[in-house]
Parts: structure tokens; C-alpha cells; sequence
């Protein structure tokens, strides 16, 4: 095969086959022949969750299914689909996902299999949107769960890092369409931020705060508030509104950014940061993200800001989000909701890596659950202890993949008993 790597360049994948399937009668084969595949997504993911000595196949090509039920307020995807595929079409027919990651360029089946999540107190992960879905087990047969029908095996087989089996296509719960303004604060000092964070995170329907470190602030807070929403105040807890468009990482270009200054627009055209036109984020980059109890806000947040000298060479930018909870097993809100600390770092895993060190240890005694995507350095059997239902999660994966056709390094470490 051709060298192949992920988004960011971090990850050559060692398969030794990138298969692109454009039927269903022709992924089954596959599958059915192959004793080690594992579906690959739009590779965004920075971890090695994707990675597989064996085979890899992309969805891409398959058939593209949109169905919308506008009755039931679902819509059904197929799974090789991204959402800057799905998202205009619902939004066309008068529905709307209740939210989205900061980028639309990743797959569905792809956010969905790591517990992707956008923000917001009352916005839980991507994947929690997930109703129903098609699995393709190890034999080629394909396998329909869905939520309530199937309590011992749904919530392990949404967030499965694609350990269960290939998702063909998913199910997800839709709402009336709605608009989105988004205004953008400067420079909230953290104080300020750590003092008032429940004031901040619920004066909008999503936030975001970025900082880079270098000074003790938040050089942006992004408030996405549905329509119809109160314009905000010229100042805010020490803060003042930017008065043109702004790209959270320093010197990136604006236009990559969703319109900002209260710019009405549709709800996918501003939940995310980025358009789905132009490169997201910074490009050359790698990430890290936490997930840890929101109560502990505040005191996480003065832990991080004590590291501020050695994170500012490190770090582009880092966002930091509420999520709510949910039930799915692996999710990393699972039961708790979180705030999430983000990382987007300089593209140099050897100055990285000592500093992603210095942040696992200063958030470990609030338990972070690292988001799968991206990278970590916590012991698998750390992270696993960290989610109650993991027992459950390897059960589940015996019983639905008995051969390990879809198991990779990255879930094996996770799976072993004891881990
Ligand atoms: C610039 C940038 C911004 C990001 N912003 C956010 C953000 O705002 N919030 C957030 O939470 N994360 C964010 N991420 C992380 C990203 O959402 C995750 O890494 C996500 O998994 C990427 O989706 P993908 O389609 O690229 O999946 P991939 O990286 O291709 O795959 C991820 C996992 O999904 C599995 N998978 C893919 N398709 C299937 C399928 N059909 N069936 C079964 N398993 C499947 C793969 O096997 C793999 O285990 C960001 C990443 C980048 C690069």
C-alpha cells in the first residue's frame, strides 16, 4: 500500500491494504475475508485508535444515504458520510443535530466512535445524538441496534472505537432547524473565568475559551446563542467584545472561521468554528483533550495556569468546553458532566511530550478521561479504571468480534483484563 497517514501526520498507518468499497456486497466480502480490518474514517483522529497491522477500509465511497424522517425527527446516515454532507441536507428539510465538533470535515461513524463533542452545559457528545446503527460483524453480517431495544449492547456499541465492528450507518435525533449568532469577548482574565465559570459557560447555548498561555486570560470566549438571543454587552466580566472576526490560533486566516459579530446564520454554518471549506484549526499541529467532572473547573484550570511558562512554547492554542453527561460506556462523559481542556500543540512530539506529562499530572487527581482521538500518555489501565462500565465494554467486544478481526494495539491495550 501506498504510505497513508492521518490528518495531522503524526500516524503512518502500517496496514497493509487502504480498501475503498463502493457497494455493500463488496464491504461483506471484504470483511468476511479478512481476519483483521478496521473502518477508517476521514483520519482526523491524532492517536493511534485507527492504526491496524492489518487491513483498513474506507467508507467514502459506499453509496451516500441521507434519509430524513422529519416526523420522527431523525435522520439516517450513511456511515463513510462527513458531516458537511449531512448537516445542509437536514438543515434543507427544516431539521437541525442539536450539535457539532469545531470542525464538519470529520466522518459521522468516525466522531461518533471516539466520543467527539462540541460544547455547551446542556450539549452532550456527538455520539449521544445516535439513535439506532448498523453494525458489520467479523462474518459480514450485519447487525441493527438501537437505543431502549438494546440496553446490554447499545451504549457499548456507539463510542467503540471501532472495536465492535464496521458501522454502516447510523440514526440520528434531529430537531427543528434553528439559527446560530456568535459573538466573541477578549481577553477574560482567569481570575475572572475561574471565579464566574458557571456565569460563562451558561450565557449561551455553546462556548468556547481559548488561551494561549502566555498571559493569564482567555484571549477569546466564543458565545454561540440561538436565536432569538440578547445581544451581549460591550464588556463582560473584564472582557471586551472583539469588534472583527478572529481565528482562535494567532495568525491563522479569519475567513477559515464560522461569521462572528452576531451574524445570524444557520445552525451548522456557526456550531462549529470552522468552514467546512478551508483547512481547520492551525493544519501543522497535534492535540490533547481531558475530560474531568465540571466541578472541578476552577481549581483544574489554576492547576493548568501554574503551567502557563512551559505550556506557552508548546501550545498553539487551547479551548476549553463543557459537555454534558451521558450513558454511553466509553464515552469520556460518561455519568459525569465534564469540562473539557483541550490542546492544540506545535507540531513536535519530542517538545510535546514532556509537557503533555507535566498536564496529565497536574489534572490526576481530578481523574481525566483523555478523549480517544487524541493523544495521551495515562496508562491504558489508568484510563480504564476510569470508566465504570469497561468490564461491560470488553464482554460486549468478546461477544460481537470472538476472532479480534477488529481489534488494533491502541484498543488491545485498553481491553486486557486488568488494564
Ligand atoms: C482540526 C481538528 C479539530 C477537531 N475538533 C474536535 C472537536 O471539536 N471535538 C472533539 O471531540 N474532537 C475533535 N477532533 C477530533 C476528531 O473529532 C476525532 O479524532 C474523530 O474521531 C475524527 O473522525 P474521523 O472520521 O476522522 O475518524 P478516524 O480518525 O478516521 O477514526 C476514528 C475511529 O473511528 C473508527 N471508525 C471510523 N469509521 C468507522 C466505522 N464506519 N465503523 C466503525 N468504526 C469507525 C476508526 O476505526 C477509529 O477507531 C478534532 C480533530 C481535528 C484534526
Amino acid at each position: 500500500m501506498d504510505s497513508v497517514a492521518n490528518w495531522a501526520g503524526n500516524v503512518a498507518f502500517r496496514a497493509t491494504a487502504l480498501h475503498r468499497p463502493a457497494s455493500m456486497a463488496e464491504l461483506q466480502r471484504l470483511v468476511a475475508d479478512s481476519p483483521r480490518i478496521r473502518a477508517l474514517g476521514t483520519g482526523h483522529s491524532f492517536s493511534g485508535v485507527a492504526d491496524t497491522g492489518g487491513e483498513l477500509v474506507s467508507l467514502a465511497s459506499m453509496p451516500a444515504v441521507v434519509k430524513v424522517d422529519s416526523q420522527r425527527g431523525a435522520v439516517r446516515v450513511s456511515a463513510g458520510l462527513r458531516y458537511s454532507d449531512v448537516a445542509p441536507r437536514l438543515h434543507a428539510a427544516g431539521l437541525a443535530l442539536g450539535n457539532m465538533a469545531s470542525l464538519p470535515h470529520i466522518s459521522v461513524a468516525g466522531a461518533v466512535a471516539t466520543g467527539t463533542h462540541g460544547s455547551g452545559n446542556s450539549n452532550k457528545s456527538l455520539a449521544a445524538a445516535v439513535s439506532a446503527l448498523d453494525l458489520m460483524t467479523a462474518d459480514g453480517d450485519l447487525v441493527t441496534l438501537e437505543r431502549g431495544a438494546d440496553p446490554d449492547r447499545f451504549p457499548g456499541t456507539v463510542v467503540a472505537l471501532g472495536a465492535c465492528g464496521i458501522v454502516t450507518s447510523l440514526t440520528l435525533e434531529a430537531g427543528p432547524a434553528f439559527a446560530v449568532r456568535q459573538w466573541v469577548y477578549l481577553d477574560v482574565p482567569f481570575t475572572a473565568a475561574a471565579e464566574h465559570f458557571d456565569e460563562i459557560t451558561a450565557a449561551a447555548y455553546s462556548v468556547s475559551m481559548f488561551t494561549d498561555w502566555r498571559q493569564q486570560r482567555f484571549t477569546q470566549t466564543w458565545l454561540k446563542r440561538r436565536e432569538p438571543g440578547q445581544e451581549p454587552p460591550a464588556t463582560w466580566l473584564g472582557g471586551r467584545l472583539a469588534d472583527a472576526d478572529v481565528h482562535p490560533v494567532a495568525g491563522m486566516p479569519v475567513r477559515n472561521c464560522t461569521p462572528q459579530l452576531g451574524l445570524p446564520g444557520p445552525w451548522h454554518e456557526r456550531l462549529p468554528h470552522f468552514r467546512s471549506e478551508f483547512t481547520p484549526s492551525a493544519g501543522a499541529e497535534l492535540q490533547s483533550e481531558f475530560l474531568l467532572h465540571r466541578e472541578h473547573a476552577g481549581t483544574a484550570l489554576a492547576a493548568l495556569a501554574r503551567l502557563s511558562a512551559v505550556l506557552a512554547p508548546v501550545v498553539q492554542v487551547s479551548e476549553v468546553r463543557t459537555v454534558a453527561a451521558d450513558d454511553l460506556w466509553l464515552s469520556p462523559a460518561f455519568g459525569r458532566d465534564s469540562v473539557a481542556f483541550h490542546f492544540t500543540w506545535v507540531p513536535d512530539i519530542a517538545a510535546v511530550g514532556p509537557v503533555l506529562q507535566n498536564v496529565e499530572a497536574a489534572l490526576a487527581p481530578f481523574e481525566p478521561r483523555p478523549h480517544w482521538g487524541k493523544l495521551s500518555s495515562i496508562a491504558p489501565a489508568v484510563v480504564a479504571a476510569r470508566y465504570p462500565r469497561m468490564d461491560d465494554f470488553r464482554r460486549l467486544v468478546a461477544e460481537l468480534d470472538g476472532h479480534g478481526a477488529f481489534r488494533t494495539d491502541m484498543v488491545d491495550a485498553y481491553l486486557q483484563p486488568g488494564a
